[in-house]
């Protein structure tokens, strides 16, 4: 597997050689923010950074903390409708006040590059990043045991959706599998993804299957200061992605993608 920093950056190259100009048009985003979390904020200067990177076009709206769910969906509206640009996200969490799921319903599937309408075409973009590195670097979906640990509406549950379209056997398991099955599919998985939020949570105590591809989406901040991921490294495993320097970087560049598709989907 090629190593990811490497794949990102040959990526966003092919992605700035484009050829998006006229008569085509570069992508242009929408940002939008509701609060002044500092998570929030760093995700947003990261996206913004390739996004300049990479030659597209955003505008960044930030909201104060206050905003009533009233207003955020009046805005959602305007840009559904707005023409000038071609997609836009609404960056999580937003405030306790607000309903998310109202949010993520009132997005246009033509405007939503995170993909939170069930309705969008597109897949949100931790899944697709994570499928769309495997599938670039060869890996063989079709008849293999996929295991993704965890179910988040946001990681495994698109997650398993898109293996099972792609022709994989999917497990899907949780915090209330026991560990006899967990070691059971792990033993015979070719794939494993591991969403789970807890650092370090796959380690030599299980049974895992040598040669399995394991794909670790899991940024946890360890008592050292440091990133951690859910799966302590150098497992003996035929590839394991790293953290940091792993999902997060296929993260970032799927949302580039995305904006992509959306902006295609329109010509
Ligand atoms: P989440 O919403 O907290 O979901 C965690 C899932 O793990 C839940 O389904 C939970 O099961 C399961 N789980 C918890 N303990 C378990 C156990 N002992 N055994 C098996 N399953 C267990 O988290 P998330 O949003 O999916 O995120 C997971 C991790 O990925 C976090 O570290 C997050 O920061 C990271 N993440 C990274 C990126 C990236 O770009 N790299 C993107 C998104 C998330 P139940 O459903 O039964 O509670």
């Amino acid at each position: 597997m090629e190593n990811i920093k490497d794949y990102v950056a040959r990526k966003k190259e092919e992605l700035k050689a484009l050829p998006l100009d006229a008569p085509f048009k570069k992508p242009k985003i929408v940002i939008v923010q509701v609060n002044d979390d500092p998570a929030s904020n760093s995700y947003i200067k990261g996206k913004i950074k390739d996004l300049t990177e990479v030659g597209f076009l955003y505008d960044h709206i930030k909201l104060p903390e206050s905003t009533k769910e009233s207003e955020l969906l009046n805005l959602v509206d305007k840009l559904n409708r707005d023409d000038s640009i071609n997609g836009f996200i609404v960056q999580l969490p937003l405030p306790k006040h607000i309903n998310e799921e109202k949010i993520k319903l009132a997005i246009s599937p033509k405007k939503d590059v995170d993909g939170f309408n069930p309705l969008s075409r597109i897949v949100p973009a931790t899944p697709f990043g994570i499928f769309t590195y495997l599938k670039d670097n060869g890996f063989e979906f079709r008849g293999k045991n996929a295991l993704v640990i965890g179910r988040s509406n946001i990681v495994g549950k698109p997650m398993a959706k898109l293996l099972l379209e792609h022709d994989m056997n999917v497990t899907v398991v949780h915090s209330k599998t026991s560990k006899k099955d967990m070691n059971f599919y792990l033993k015979h998985a070719d794939l494993v993804i591991v969403a789970v939020g807890k650092e370090g949570f796959l380690s030599n105590e299980f049974d895992i299957n040598e040669n399995s591809v394991i794909i670790d989406v899991g940024i946890n901040r360890g008592e050292d200061g440091k990133l951690h991921g859910d799966v302590i490294p150098n497992l003996n495993v035929k590839y394991q992605s790293p953290v940091p320097g792993g999902v997060g970087l296929l993260t970032r560049l799927a949302l580039l993608l995305n904006l992509c598709e959306v902006t295609k989907n329109e010509f």
